[in-house]
């Protein structure tokens, strides 16, 4: 597997991550974490990351991180390890290529896969 696709993988378990912390009890937003908490979260939570060692989840994550930060979805703290979401993810999936998306609402509401727009909340409300 090429690292583009490995790393389209992993953030799309880093926004999966993200989005669950702020679903869960509570209305407080949590947007402050710990790089190294993330990291060990990943590999003891994802079964996908369970046989990986800790460098190579590193690895991937500081390369998304980035590539997030660029995007406006979140502010890396070097020098403290820490990164902070600029808002809350919404969970959309594709009525076109039907791919689960978290998107930030600081980003554009597109399809992470197929760039289509025409996205609808998931699960679908009742
Ligand atoms: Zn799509």
């Amino acid at each position: 597997m090429n690292t583009g696709i490995l790393s389209f993988e992993f953030e799309w378990y880093l926004r999966d991550y993200f989005f669950r912390v702020n679903n869960r009890n509570g209305e407080d937003f949590e947007s402050i974490f710990d790089n190294n908490e993330i990291c060990s979260y990943m590999k003891d939570n994802y079964l996908k990351y369970k046989n990986w060692k800790l460098e190579e989840i590193t690895k991937l994550f500081n390369t998304a991180i980035y590539d997030l930060h660029d995007r406006n979805v979140l502010i890396v703290k070097k020098d403290i390890g820490k990164v902070i979401l600029k808002s809350r993810f919404v969970r959309k999936q594709c009525t076109n290529c039907y791919y689960i998306n978290y998107l930030s609402s600081s980003e554009s509401m597109n399809c992470h896969r197929c760039k289509s727009d025409n996205l609808k909340d998931f699960p679908p409300r009742k």
